[in-house]
């Protein structure tokens, strides 16, 4: 199992998520693109792992409203379109960093 690397540190600013996590990785996330990921089974078909989100239903200017830690493991962001049952992993937020280094790094 790999070490699982946790947020030292997350800011939910409007349009912008911003986590820093604690090996000193930076990651800054619209808050569009992480509701698009949402990962709960109203958005994501649990068992084709198809999208049932209608990107058109979600506003352009959706912000992050509040976000909580779940558990160990995880964040749960509530959403200024009212939704709030995602749970993201940190495994998968780390996965979904943007920054110049994360997508020019192989996986
Ligand atoms: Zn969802
Ligand atoms: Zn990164």
């Amino acid at each position: 199992m790999t070490e699982l690397i946790k947020p030292k540190d997350i800011q939910t600013n409007n349009s912008v998520v911003v986590i820093n996590w604690e090996d000193g990785h930076k990651s800054i996330y619209g808050a569009r693109d992480l509701r698009l990921r949402c990962p709960c089974a109203q958005c994501i078909d649990e068992w084709t792992g198809e999208a049932r989100l209608d990107q058109n239903t979600v506003p352009t200017q959706v912000e992050a409203v509040e976000h909580m830690l779940v558990g160990n493991y995880a964040v749960q962001f509530l959403w200024s379109d009212v939704h709030y049952t995602g749970i993201y992993t940190f495994q998968v937020l780390r996965a979904l960093c943007m920054c110049e280094l994360c997508s020019s790094a192989c996986q």
